[in-house]
């Protein structure tokens, strides 16, 4: 496999798909993405995504709207004209094919000569780490074994377009995490432009350049997994990337007042009143003393951190994020600070 591929612009505008079964799965959604580029259509169950990703392969007719690869108009071209390559939640495997007959399967439809299919197949199965395991078949491979065989038979073509449909989800956890960063280092490799269809958004946050949290049919945000973590544009995105503290507050004079400390606001156009303020669990510290003050409810370790829950004097929990060596336990009364950020606020009618 060589690294000449070279991603194309993916387009989809102002895609409505109407399955007629209620309220639109996609609701005049576009989307740009650039050549190479890896985006992650991150949502809750229900919201599109593997809609839009069907779209996009032509599994899917739209509505109304178009999408277009490269420039070109695909709207109503077949699948095979797309010039993509696709993964799917399931092992799609051939059963009664090896590994290699299954990666060569693409090109043996090309009418692509025996010996260049050959050491097409070989290659792809190296690249994604299977160089020897080209005799098996899938009940001889892992589950994460096979979804590389699965992404060598999608690049083995060469398309300038992946398209991944929650490729990992039935991969335990440790090899999720493997098989992640592969795609993300076989991708950035061959410069192919990939959408990547996940509801886990630490997944996304960790492998796109840019992420679309969509809601409803439509994106709600998109941006870098830094710009939607630190600068959420509602409230949704704020509570649906990273973990959040919902806390009471009040927006007077430019500034939001939590538990008698003032907060600068994000959005400064927030009208004054009653506020629902989502906090980050690193913007609240423990410190010696301090006027707000709590009781540890629970503390668990993660790792590189703890994070501890604290009860606040009107029941409200509060979750705080800290270093490893300072230790808390159920019962102990702590002081807090928060540390000056807040990722959000909202009015309660306007959820
Ligand atoms: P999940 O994460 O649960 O897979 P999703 O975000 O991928 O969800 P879609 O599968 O795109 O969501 O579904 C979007 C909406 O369209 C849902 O309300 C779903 O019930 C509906 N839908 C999807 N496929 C069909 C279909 N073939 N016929 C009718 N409705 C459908």
């Amino acid at each position: 496999m060589d690294a000449t591929s070279r991603g194309a612009t993916v387009e989809l505008t102002e895609v409505v798909k109407n399955y007629g079964t209620g309220a639109p799965a996609l609701d005049t959604l576009s989307l740009h993405a650039r050549p190479g580029e890896f985006v992650a259509l991150l949502g809750p169950s229900g919201c599109g995504k593997t809609t839009a990703l069907r779209t996009v392969a032509g599994l899917e007719a739209v509505t109304s709207g178009s999408i277009s690869i490269d420039g070109r108009d695909v709207t109503d071209q077949p699948t095979n004209k797309r010039d993509l390559g696709m993964v799917f939640q399931s092992y799609s495997l051939f059963p009664h094919l090896d590994a290699q007959a299954n990666v060569e399967f693409g090109l043996r439809m090309r009418r692509v000569p025996a010996g260049e299919r050959r050491e097409r197949a070989l290659g792809a199965l190296e690249m994604v780490g299977l160089g020897g395991f080209g005799s098996r078949f899938a009940h001889q491979l892992s589950g994460g074994q096979q979804q590389r065989v699965a992404l060598a038979r999608a690049l083995v073509t060469r398309p300038r377009v992946l398209l991944l449909d929650e490729p990992l989800s039935a991969l335990d956890a440790k090899v999720r995490v493997q098989l992640r960063e592969e795609i993300r280092r076989i991708q950035t490799e061959l410069g192919i432009t990939t959408l990547f269809v996940t509801h886990d958004q630490e997944e996304a946050l960790a492998v796109a350049d840019r992420v679309a949290v969509m809601r409803a049919g439509r994106i709600e945000q998109i941006g870098t997994p830094e710009a939607l973590y630190t600068q959420p544009q509602t409230p949704f995105v704020a509570e649906f990337i990273g973990l959040s503290n919902r806390l009471p507050g009040t927006v007077r004079g430019g500034f939001v007042e939590v538990y008698g400390v003032e907060l600068p606001l994000l959005d400064p156009t927030v009208a004054p009143g009653p506020v629902t303020v989502a906090l980050r669990p690193e913007d609240v510290e423990i410190v010696s003393e301090g006027a707000l003050a709590g009781v540890v409810v629970s503390t668990s370790f993660l790792g590189s951190l703890r994070r501890s829950t604290v009860r606040l004097p009107d029941d409200t929990l509060l979750a705080v994020q800290h270093a490893v060596g300072l230790r808390t336990a159920p019962g102990e009364r702590v002081a807090l600070r928060f540390t000056g950020a807040c990722v959000s606020v909202k009015h309660e009618e306007n959820p």
